[in-house]
């Protein structure tokens, strides 16, 4: 079952810990996800800042960076970056609200993929909260682009996410790849995906202050057309699979499932955040409803992760708890 089609909010039912470096910083954090009965979304919060300044929301008018992560800052100037693949990892597995203390200003790379988040989310397990999702249904066909590279949104009844890259010369090649979230694969299809970076650019970039902490541990190295990592690759299209993860976690930060068919060719964390951005600009581009009034859109077809569960009067759901999340999935 889809984590997506859960009429409910959910948040997680235990506090789960991870320690890591930062990929462009190169700095350890303690990063920790923590339950809330709260329904304000992803919460960040900078355990090193003072409490009344160290909040950041996951919102698209936070996103202050976009250049190869996507960074969020407050009002205050504090800041969390490098947040798209544990956004996508909470996007995937269908949670709603949890607050996200973090050490220091970001998020610890893992192993490059959401695999960790996701394996620790599950065995955390979901909790329902009392009060209905809202979805952000794309009414009319929204597109940015930058040169070559573009990134749309097409209207659908149901989501789904399509990446294409280019890059001649290089093991990347031309490749593309498919998401339906309705296809129940997250775990499977997307959180493995690992980040990526090119031999030629590390230097450059490392003077630049990025990748300080790039290690062939957490990012696919590509050497014009070899894998420079032992472990090689996990997929042969990781590197656009990769891009449907990053594309998950900068348009969860619309604090919403956007129903739309998402396409991307040549796209990143910079297009994307433009792209939410021009969506939520116009308010004819799309409609905020709540799931029953979507659940009515689709029509009869739509099953719900609540059609399976016995007891409704628990609040915990824990028996249930695979039906939302991406876990169980053949
Ligand atoms: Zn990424």
């Amino acid at each position: 079952m889809s984590s997506l089609k859960s009429h409910f909010q959910t948040t997680i039912d235990r506090t789960i810990s991870f320690v890591g470096i930062g990929v462009h910083s190169g700095d350890v954090a303690i990063l920790k996800l923590k339950p809330t009965t709260q329904t304000r979304g992803i919460i960040f919060r900078r355990t090193d800042i003072p409490r009344d300044k160290g909040e950041v929301l996951a919102r698209p008018y936070n996103v202050s960076n976009t250049t190869l992560s996507t960074t969020l800052t407050n009002d205050y100037g504090i800041s969390v970056s490098t947040v798209e693949h544990l956004m996508a990892a909470l996007f995937g597995c269908g949670i709603d609200n949890v607050i996200v203390e973090i050490d220091g200003p970001e998020i610890p790379i893992l192993d490059g993929s959401a695999k960790d988040f996701v394996i620790n989310i599950e065995q955390a397990g979901v909790r329902r909260l009392e009060k209905e999702r809202s979805v952000l249904w794309v009414q009319r066909k929204v597109e940015v682009s930058d040169g070559d590279k573009s990134a749309m949104f097409l209207p659908s009844l149901s989501q789904s996410f399509s990446v294409s890259l280019d890059f001649p010369g290089t093991a990347i090649g031309q490749q593309s790849f498919r998401y339906d979230t309705n296809s129940l694969g997250f775990k499977q299809q997307i959180a493995n995906a690992r980040t990526f970076g090119f031999a030629e650019q590390v230097e450059a970039l490392k003077e630049a202050g990025f990748a300080k902490g790039g290690l062939l541990s957490n990012a696919i190295l590509v050497d014009k057309l070899k894998i420079v990592n032992q472990e090689q690759l996990r997929y042969k299209t990781e590197f656009a699979r990769h891009k449907v993860l990053d594309a998950m976690g900068d348009l969860a930060l619309s604090g919403y499932p956007i129903i739309a068919d998402y396409h991307s060719h040549k796209g990143g964390h910079e297009l994307n955040h433009k792209l939410v951005s021009k969506l939520m600009s116009d308010q004819r581009n799309w409609r905020l409803m709540t799931y029953t009034e979507y659940a009515d859109l689709v029509g009869p077809h739509f099953i719900t992760a609540s059609d399976n569960v016995q007891s409704t009067t628990d609040e915990r759901y824990r028996d249930n708890a695979q039906d939302y999340v991406c876990f169980k999935e053949g």
